[in-house]
């Protein structure tokens, strides 16, 4: 038999009880003296770090990336050349509960993926949704206000939301699939991902594409009614975490097909909406999908805290033959994704194992918080700046991307004139059955249930605007849900479009 190891205090020496505190006397009070109990006490303080502002409940897994397709006329990224195999891990999440919240919530999916590749770290940092319900950075943090705990009452207030949303269009769209079946998956092996934002992909020869990827579930999707997620949350909160944790430890492992759409750079001046905008979607007819590969995850983590809670992804961590595109939102997480860990897991917070790139890493970033590893990583102590004559790593000009081709004048431009915030919202609800409508016009009635009757109206008036039949649905079941009459309103279509349907 194995002889345990000898539990020792965090500098190392044994320690002789780990059952009785040192106390003045049989029944007499501790000791200050009590280290062992004093470290103790002090560690359980600090056990818990801050939770994400935003996506706080989170479940998580490794895998690995296949690539079985070929765009390697579009991209010299080593991940996607055909038959790259990478390792991943991935972490999901709800966006607005708190770390203990039911996981049987109707909210967006985070959908968050890191490929440990042979160039760094690339990370894919998207939902399970196509769009987003804001199009310009400086209205997130407003409209994650809305989704968080009233600052007086400390309750999720539905006013705030519909105030915001129907003071917002560009949101019809996510708001649209939010309350659609999509909205309440049963977990999240029955989700598709998408990377949302347009990136850029670019080749050896210097020419760049725009890019969208997608990832779609091998396993079909499932959802909940309410009534079904209710029940759920009355027996467990962890709905989530049991179905992806047990999946895999049952050799269930649930894997997605990787797409993507590329539009060539200069079809971004031509398309009739802006292919940057998040509120958009890049429609498959124009821009067919390309399979390129599948993604499986097959190892839960062995410690949860250090794997899956640790984890940080940043859209920020991109390799050669990958870019960014002028996506404002884009722009906007580039800074805060990385902004957000530095805070909550420390500056270093690449230096955690679960973040680690797997090759070897050298920068002359120097001190602050979390640095581990012995002082700096350029392979030489007096290789501290950069140029220096020591040995000090070095630029690698094979990496340097084609330019970001932009131009315009500076200015505030104003994203809410003449932009059409209701074809592509139209477009979904077309291709709902007669059943897939009459839930997503229950589910929003419910959601708007005893808000403010001028904001139900504004409200009423966007969904007009997609179709008539979406308001006058919604109408329909907030007379039912409340017992107030809300007539039908004859609208006129507003696109010739519409008129035809
Ligand atoms: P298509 O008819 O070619 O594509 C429709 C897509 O809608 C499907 O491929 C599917 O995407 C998605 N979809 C199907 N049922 C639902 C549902 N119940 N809830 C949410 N999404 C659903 O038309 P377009 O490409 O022109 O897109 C039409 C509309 O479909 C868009 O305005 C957008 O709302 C939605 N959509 C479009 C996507 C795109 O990238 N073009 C992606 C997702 C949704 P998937 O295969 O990804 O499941």
């Amino acid at each position: 038999m194995s002889k345990n190891p000898t539990m020792t205090t965090t500098a190392g020496a044994p320690i002789p009880d780990n059952q009785n505190s040192i106390t003045a006397g049989e029944r007499g009070p501790v000791l200050l003296q009590d280290y062992q109990l004093l470290e103790k006490l002090a560690h359980q303080n600090r056990e818990r770090i801050p939770e994400r502002a935003v996506h706080a409940k989170g479940w998580g897994a490794h895998g690995t990336l296949t690539i079985t397709g070929d765009i390697s006329k579009f991209t010299k990224a080593k991940v996607l050349q055909p038959g790259a195999k990478t390792p991943m891990i991935a972490r999901f999440s709800t966006v607005a509960g708190e770390m203990g919240a039911a996981d049987a919530e109707r909210d967006v999916r985070g959908f968050s993926l890191k490929f440990y590749t042979e160039e760094g770290n690339w990370d894919l940092v998207g939902n399970n949704t196509p769009v987003f319900f804001v199009r310009d950075p400086v209205k997130f943090p407003d409209f994650i206000h809305t989704q968080k705990r009233h600052p007086k009452t400390n309750m999720r207030s539905p006013t705030a939301m519909w105030d915001f949303w129907s003071l917002s269009p560009e949101s019809l769209h996510q708001v649209t699939i939010l309350m659609s079946d999509r909205g309440l998956p049963t977990d999240v092996r029955h989700i598709n991902g998408y990377g949302s934002h347009t990136f850029s992909l670019w080749n050896d020869a210097g020419e760049r594409y725009w890019v969208k990827f997608h990832f779609k579930t091998l396993q079909g999707h499932k959802h909940w009614t309410n009534e079904e997620a209710e029940k759920v949350i009355g027996k467990t909160r962890e709905s989530t975490q049991e179905d992806l944790f047990n999946a895999i430890e049952k050799g269930e492992f649930p894997r997605w097909k990787m797409q993507v759409q590329i539009m060539p750079e200069l079809d971004a001046e031509k398309t009739s909406y802006n292919p940057f905008d998040l509120t958009k979607v890049w429609p498959h007819s124009e821009y067919p999908m390309i399979d390129i590969g599948v993604f499986e995850l097959n190892r839960n983590a062995d410690n949860y805290f250090a794997e899956i809670e640790n984890a940080a992804y940043s859209p920020s961590n991109i390799v050669p033959g990958i870019g960014f595109s002028p996506d404002k939102m884009l722009q906007a997480r580039i800074f805060s994704y990385a902004d957000a860990h530095r805070h909550r897991l420390g500056t270093h917070y690449e230096n955690i194992p679960v973040n680690q790139p797997k090759i070897p890493i050298a920068h002359y970033h120097r001190d602050g918080q979390m640095n581990t590893y012995g002082g700096i990583r350029t392979g030489h102590p007096d290789a501290y700046y950069e140029p220096n004559s020591f040995g000090g790593p070095v630029e690698a000009p094979s990496a340097k991307e084609p330019p970001l081709r932009i131009s315009g004048d500076a200015a505030r431009y104003n994203h809410r004139i003449g932009n059409d915030d209701y074809s592509q919202p139209r477009a979904l609800f077309n291709l709902f059955d007669a059943g897939q409508k009459e839930r997503l016009f229950s589910n929003i009635a419910a959601a708007m249930g005893g808000i403010p009757r001028e904001i139900e109206e504004r409200q009423l008036a966007h969904f007009d605007k997609v179709h008539p039949d979406y308001g006058n649905g919604v109408r329909r079941a907030l007379s039912k849900a409340d017992g107030t009459e809300r007539p039908a309103i004859s609208v006129t279509p507003n696109t010739p479009q519409q008129a035809a349907e």
